[in-house]
């Protein structure tokens, strides 16, 4: 027996369950067409909401930067990694978010890690929607603080656990995705305002799928729902749809001058390179100067969902361009992607753990990226797969 058996056997158990990731390789630039394991196939994977990944404006402001500040940080922010780029980025963020202050981190990921355990500890409690992204639960976990979760998205539950639970601890925090990345559906961020206020807690929503797709020119779910200076902390990321990489967080300025005294990824890990920082700044230019790339998303998305619905497949409750295509049980959803791959159409099957046990689904990411002509193709494999497999 050697010491790693285990894990072989647990993986073994994976492909047997139809859960085992298999991982393709990506061999051209993103954008609505992608060579995929030597095939090109119609990308409907990717968080390149706005098709700016491979954007020429951001291809060229990385190009640039890099021949006058170079590449690498050479240190973690608060030693000597803080380039006037970094600063710049977070300036201009907090202009387009109309917050006080933003600081900015390697990812959306670090910048939760950093965040909850800065705000709470072991003698405070966190009320956590129960399907939170596993960078929230993470953070919640390193902070050290009592975890409570409340059902999904239910702001009754949510109220009802607080009465039950605050009087026990020192201080509160309530946590959130603003857009749920499995099912595509928006948090209630105005009911669970109302609920924070009357109990003076924090207000955290890690709006990861909503910067640049919802709000005005896409500034977030703060501003969707007009809830400007009412949110106490706002996580975002320069993954998605600002096709660079890198997290923020913004908010009140008192929370982002701690972040940077505390946050422990700010202080040891280093920084975003010259031009990722450069490329972020190149889509806030894109984003202030124009909405189109915006509402070319939204008009896309509203197509090909309408379209999915009238060929009979179940889109769940997605109010987003993250469009869940609901299939039941994972080897049904493994299947059907292989038979969309084959039909020249990429789109992800999503199995347990990653949802729940019997919600496999295939989800499709919108983009503005894609032509009408480009969704229309992927409805046509979708009607030919679903009906193939039995779906519709
Ligand atoms: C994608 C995602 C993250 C991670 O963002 P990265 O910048 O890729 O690390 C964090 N939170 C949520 C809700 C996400 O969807």
């Amino acid at each position: 027996m050697s010491k790693i058996d285990w894990i072989t056997h647990e993986l073994e158990g994976l492909k047997q369950a139809g859960l085992y990731n298999k991982i393709r390789t990506i061999q051209s630039p993103q954008g609505s067409w992608l060579v995929v394991d030597g095939k090109k196939v119609l990308n409907f994977c990717s968080n390149n909401y706005l098709g700016l990944a491979n954007h020429p404006n951001l291809v060229s402001a990385a190009k640039k930067a890099i021949d006058s500040m170079g590449i690498g940080p050479g240190a973690v922010r608060s030693i000597a990694g803080t380039m006037s780029l970094h600063l710049e980025l977070e300036k201009r963020l907090a202009d387009f978010k109309g917050v006080e202050a933003t600081i900015t981190f390697q990812s959306g990921f670090t910048a939760n890690l950093a965040t909850i355990p800065a705000l709470v500890g072991k003698e405070d409690v966190i009320f956590s929607d129960r399907l939170n992204h596993a960078s929230i639960i993470d953070g919640c976990r390193l902070s050290g603080a009592k975890i409570i979760p409340y059902e999904h998205n239910d702001p009754k539950s949510l109220d009802e656990q607080i009465r039950i639970n605050l009087n026990q601890f020192r201080r509160g925090l309530i946590v959130s995705d603003g857009v749920f990345s499995m099912d595509g559906d928006i948090a209630s961020l105005p009911d669970l305002y109302e609920v924070a206020k009357k109990y003076d807690l924090l207000l955290m929503v890690d709006d990861a799928h909503g910067e640049g797709v919802l709000g005005k020119g896409g500034r977030g779910i703060v501003d969707h729902f007009n809830l400007h200076g009412k949110v106490d902390v706002e996580i975002g990321t320069m993954s998605k749809a600002f096709g660079v990489v890198g997290g923020v967080v913004a908010g009140n300025s008192v929370i982002i001058e701690w972040l940077r005294q505390r946050g422990r990824p700010f202080l040891f890990s280093s920084a975003v390179t010259v031009p990722d920082a450069a490329a972020c700044l190149a889509a806030v230019d894109l984003l202030e100067n124009s909405t189109e790339l915006v509402d070319k998303l939204w008009s896309n998305t509203r197509f090909f969902k309408a379209e999915l619905k009238s060929l009979g497949f179940n889109t769940g409750a997605s109010e987003t361009p993250i469009t869940p295509v609901m299939l039941g049980e994972a080897p049904l959803a493994q299947q059907f992607s292989r038979e969309l791959f084959e039909a020249g159409v990429f789109a992800m099957p999503l199995g347990f753990p990653t949802v729940p046990q019997g919600k496999a689904r295939i989800r499709v990411m919108i983009s503005a990226a894609h032509s009408e002509k480009d969704l229309e193709q992927g409805l046509a494999a979708f009607k030919s797969v679903g009906k193939k497999l039995g779906v519709i």
